[in-house]
């Protein structure tokens, strides 16, 4: 059974979105807008035929899933669509409650001979900076009534690319002619981790690295380089995993690439999914692992209507998702959208479908919710992410008590 929630309960709680590419959570309106003024052609030019065509609400496959990705990348190769971009999405999920946001993206994506990779961070900051600062100058949040908004910069590293992704890949591969995939692959994500540590060090809020992109066929391992230097650094770390393989990647992710999160963790409990033959006893193997997983805090984000989308095991049926059994399991897990115009959702929307499928009491919820603060990646010291989150923790036993949930 599960408990109801009213809805604008759910959109005033103090939220985190830990797990949102910028790429995939542009407005459709702004898509339209941008490809127009660079005069690059989309399928369509509305809406709704955009929605129609590329932006659907089901996919057929990754593939399909994964289109659109080349359409909002066109646009965003340059300075002022970026911070436009960067902006606009701190502004949405400011107006649904999230408080904390951490924004991730590759940048080797958007660079070209206009635009580099200090450029394409600069430009997310200052949009960022900028919704922040209009954010925090509101009379709640000046007067300590409600908590500040807050974000943090993620960067990915790209798992696997081709010469079509983006001009910089394109190049990249071409001055590598002689070098097989697998090394290019680890140059150009050992490049990144660099770049990341410089742009760090000159006070941008990057707060983590993270590995993206196609998992089935490429292995974390490839990638080791680039998250040792981030590790060495004190940047912290997050991998998307356990999308594509099963419960070794994840172990992988935890263990070779020192991930402090996991992006989906969606094959966490499918013992089908594990490959090694050398791993005899698949059951035993899934439970050590979630209870290594369990133990060390290592928190899951989990983006349910991406999933749906993705999956077609789930047959369209959320009920079929792992998160169940992760709660069963008292993981540390949190609730994320993923993409929000890819996967057309929100994080109010990613609760509501967790909350109408799962047994969740009003206490659970706090805690899963006040835990994505927890297990943010807090650009600032110690003190003052404790201080922070506990504004958020106050904030959210207010609204508790107004609308009369017990917690
Ligand atoms: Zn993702």
């Amino acid at each position: 059974m599960s408990f109801k929630f009213d809805i604008n309960y759910l959109k005033l709680l103090p939220k985190t979105e830990l797990h949102v590419h910028l790429d995939g959570s542009l407005r459709l309106s702004t898509l339209i807008e941008l490809a127009k003024s660079r005069k690059i052609k989309l399928p369509s030019n509305t809406e709704s035929g955009l929605k129609e065509l590329v932006f659907k609400s089901k996919y057929k496959n990754l593939v399909e899933y994964l289109h659109g990705f080349g359409l909002t990348c066109s646009v965003l190769q340059d300075e002022e669509s970026l911070e436009q971009v960067a902006y606009e999405l701190a502004i949405d999920n400011f107006e649904e409650g999230v408080r904390y946001c951490e924004v991730r993206f590759a940048p080797q994506l958007h660079v070209n001979d206009k635009i580099d990779i200090h450029g394409v961070v600069e430009s997310v900051t200052r949009g960022f900076d900028k919704a922040k600062k209009e954010i925090n100058s509101k009379i709640e949040i000046l007067s300590g009534q409600e908590p500040r908004f807050e974000y943090g910069i993620i960067i990915i590293a790209m798992r696997m690319f081709t010469g079509g992704f983006s001009d910089y890949f394109k190049k990249f591969t071409t001055v590598h002619k002689y070098t097989s995939n697998e090394n290019i692959y680890s140059l150009a994500s050992f490049e990144m981790a660099n770049a990341v540590v410089k742009l760090r060090d000159e006070g941008f809020p990057i707060v983590a690295f993270d590995l993206a992109g196609q998992e089935s066929g490429y292995p974390a391992g490839d990638h080791f380089k680039a998250f040792d230097l981030i590790h060495k650094n004190f940047i912290s770390k997050t991998v998307h995993a356990g999308e594509a393989y099963g419960p070794e990647s994840i172990f992988q992710a935890i263990t070779e690439l020192h991930a402090d999160r996991i992006g989906h963790g969606f094959h966490i409990f499918s013992p089908d999914r594990i490959q090694s033959s050398s791993i005899k006893d698949k059951e035993s193997y899934i439970k050590k692992l979630a209870q290594y997983i369990a133990e060390h805090r290592i928190t899951l984000e989990v983006c349910l209507t991406s999933n749906l989308q993705t999956m077609p095991e789930l047959e369209n049926n959320i009920k079929n998702h792992a998160l169940k059994k992760m709660l069963e399991a008292r993981l540390s897990i949190s609730l994320c959208t993923d993409n929000r115009l890819v996967s057309n959702t929100t994080v109010t929307n990613e609760i509501k479908l967790a909350v109408d499928n799962f047994d969740i009491s009003p206490k659970q919820l706090k805690d899963i919710l006040i835990y994505g603060f927890k297990r943010s990646f807090y650009y600032g010291s110690y003190q003052e992410k404790r201080e922070y989150v506990r504004s958020n923790i106050n904030y959210y036993e207010q609204l508790s008590k107004k609308f009369g949930y017990q917690i």
